[in-house]
């Protein structure tokens, strides 16, 4: 089964700017056709509408329950590329592999916070991150994890097949940009250097059995991330259509600063950030929408308030870095640095249910 590739590109063409009153028949009936209308400049007026809106199309579809997430960085060693990623190859940072043990140790901290969804993240190294090491971390997590998710190179369809056989339940591919001249430009050398490859992984791993599917972009990679926004809605919708089995989340992170020392080659604005989720809220009823740490506490607090339905909380994004912290480089700095505890009495103040528990889990 293979996706409109082709379409993704067609989003960076260059739009007229649409009048008050396309606009406003966009708010009336949002869709993808019409989701440039609602992330224009021109819907900027129109922000506290298009909030509004989203927040009762997410209560009407996910409640008042957010799950909530920690990632564990198992590895920042790195045999790719990436202008905007600390991890990067050509970087000197201080580099770590976790041992399987040290990612129980890592778990069984988390585990202690009341997490039950772990995300197991590293760079893109064949040696130091095998598909063996992989599968036995999985394994090692099975009896006390209830969800694992990962977030590492792409994978073969067997591999993929052998995790879910381990105990995989999610893996997360974002793509960065949609744009393929960007693209090129920013993954510079390694495996995630092939843009085709990257994009089908996530139809792999469905297929092999993976049940929950992440995909996102970093905006502010490319000069034009409402096309990014546009891309990420359209390929959700898509994955939705072909594996309705299966969750499907979208994340919107923004570039935050990192060894690397990348900028954004255009800052997306909070008000634009706000603007973009409640439009993919519209237009993307049933897609689940994820927020990192990355962002500051006060806007997360908003953000749950209108579209979002999964959260990290309490994050490092080091390797070890939960029980070690200090001793390998982290990926990025992040913003919201509330513990769990605190983040889940920050959702049950303003009337949310913090999900510690994993509802697909359960259901297996
Ligand atoms: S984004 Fe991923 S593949 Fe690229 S340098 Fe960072 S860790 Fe490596």
């Amino acid at each position: 089964m293979s996706q409109p590739r082709g379409r993704f590109a067609a989003y960076l063409d260059d739009l007229p700017a649409p009048t008050p009153t396309e606009v406003e028949l966009a708010l009336a009936q949002p869709s993808l056709a019409n989701l440039a209308t609602l992330l224009s400049p021109a819907a900027s007026p129109y922000l506290e509408q298009l909030a509004q809106q989203a927040r009762e199309v997410t209560l009407q579809r996910f409640g008042r329950a957010v799950r909530l997430f920690a990632p564990l960085y198992v590895s920042n060693a790195c045999l790719s590329s990436c202008t905007y990623c600390g991890f990067s190859k050509d970087l000197q940072v201080a580099r770590r592999t976790l041992t399987v043990e040290q990612v129980v140790e890592e778990a069984q901290a988390l585990v202690a916070q009341g997490f039950r969804h772990l995300l197991l993240v590293s760079g893109e190294h064949r040696i130091e991150v095998s598909k063996d090491y992989l599968v036995r971390c999985v394994e090692a997590l099975r009896p006390f994890v209830p969800s694992v998710s990962i977030e590492t190179q792409t994978w073969s369809d067997d591999t993929y097949a052998l995790l879910v056989e381990a105990g995989l339940e999610g893996a997360v591919h974002y793509q960065e940009t949609y744009d393929r001249d960007r693209y090129a430009e920013v993954h510079t050398a390694g495996w995630k250097r092939d843009y085709d490859r990257r994009l089908a992984s996530t139809e792999r791993a469905a297929e092999a059995g993976v049940r929950r599917l992440g995909i996102g972009a970093l905006l502010g990679l490319a000069a034009d991330w409402r096309a990014d926004v546009r891309a990420v809605a359209e390929h959700a919708v898509w994955l939705q259509r072909h594996y309705w089995r299966t969750e499907v989340t979208v994340s919107l992170p923004r570039i935050k600063p990192s060894a690397s020392g990348f900028q954004p080659l255009v800052p997306v604005t909070d008000a634009e950030y706000v603007q973009a989720m409640a439009a993919v809220r519209l237009v993307a009823p049933e897609v689940g929408i994820v927020l990192s740490t990355r962002e500051p506490a006060v806007l997360r607090d908003g953000l749950v308030r209108i579209a979002v339905t999964t959260m990290s909380a309490g994050s490092s994004t080091e390797p070890g870095g939960y029980l070690h912290p200090g001793e390998a480089q982290e990926q990025f700095a992040i913003s919201d640095e509330r513990t769990p505890a605190e983040v889940a009495a920050m959702l049950e103040a303003a009337g949310y249910e913090p999900v510690w528990k994993d509802a697909f889990a359960l259901k297996g």
